[in-house]
């Protein structure tokens, strides 16, 4: 599907809608999702990025704080008005926008995410992102692209392993380095739901970072990190992604490590990318785009 075409996304429509007040003249989007947990999605932008909210009796745990171009804690508050705590599937400015507005939040123990916590992200690597192009209907009131960076904030680093008790709920983080070094997924041990952050989701997955400010992919990590969820995790009944349509099936799991695999044994051809307004710098006989039923690879050899 092209970005910018006039219709919605059709899967919206799958989803149970809420409204909320704080949503920030509908930049945020809002769905009630199956397993007691919420999605505020950010569909105007292009990297239409998702945050979660994992419901527990007592806590909820909150994943990602979106893009930081609109202010989502007053929305998390008013969805979820209960102690909660906010963890990051890793470091990129699409969640961890609006982290400086939180007291704390958990990243993984390594050394990127934790400089970039103390540090920020300058706007530099990022003004591509505020090009109006990235945008559906033109900057929202207030924002003004060439102010835009990403804060530090108050981090404290998670270990692989940790078990939150949110209460009659447990959900386990796991760390699968390969889109970048300090990525984590969340595992739900109630409802059997993996949080995939940016390695599984349909669209055009990037395995091409090689950058101190933007963080190191590695292809031969990120297939070992799906091997590894697969091996803990057996029973996962669904996948909640981090882009694009919320709900994915299991079965993705497997059909994204193959075309790893593929793309790592050079069993596809691959079609040259360069393209400096999206970001893709570079050289285009070693970066390119592989096509997949339904999502793509970005890799750089
Ligand atoms: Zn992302």
């Amino acid at each position: 599907m092209k970005w910018k075409t006039p219709e919605p996304r059709p899967y919206y429509a799958n989803y149970k809608r809420i409204s909320a007040k704080n949503d920030c003249r509908g930049w945020f989007q809002c769905y009630e999702l199956p397993g007691d947990i919420i999605a505020i999605c950010e569909p105007q932008h292009l990297q239409e990025v998702n945050i979660y909210i994992i419901k527990g009796s007592e806590r909820a745990l909150v994943l990602d704080t979106g893009m930081g171009i609109c202010n989502v804690e007053p929305l998390i508050r008013e969805l979820w008005p209960g102690e909660l705590t906010v963890v990051n599937c890793h470091r990129h400015f699409d969640h961890t926008g609006n982290n400086w507005r939180f007291p704390e939040v958990l990243i993984a123990d390594e050394e990127g995410a934790i400089r970039q916590a103390k540090e920020g992200c300058p706007h530099e690597p990022l003004a591509n992102q505020t090009d109006e192009d990235m945008f559906l209907f033109g900057y929202p009131e207030g924002f003004v692209p060439e102010d835009y960076w990403i804060r530090p904030f108050n981090a404290k680093v998670v270990e692989d392993g940790h078990i939150f008790d949110l209460g009659e709920r447990k959900v386990e983080l796991i760390y699968t380095p390969g889109h970048l070094e300090d990525h984590l997924m969340l595992f739900d041990h109630r409802e059997k739901i993996l949080f995939s952050g940016d390695m599984i989701y349909l669209g055009a997955i990037y395995v091409q970072f090689g950058s101190d400010l933007m963080g190191h992919s590695d292809l031969d990590q990120y297939i070992a990190s799906l091997v590894k969820l697969q091996e803990k995790f057996p029973e996962i009944h669904a996948v909640y992604t981090s882009h694009n349509d919320f709900i994915m099936p299991p079965s993705c799991i497997q059909m994204i490590r193959d075309a790893m695999v593929a793309v790592r044994d050079k069993t596809v051809e691959g079609t040259p990318l360069r393209d400096e307004k999206y970001g893709y710098y570079g050289d285009p006989d070693t970066m390119k785009q592989y096509f997949f039923d339904g999502f793509s690879i970005v890799y750089k050899e």
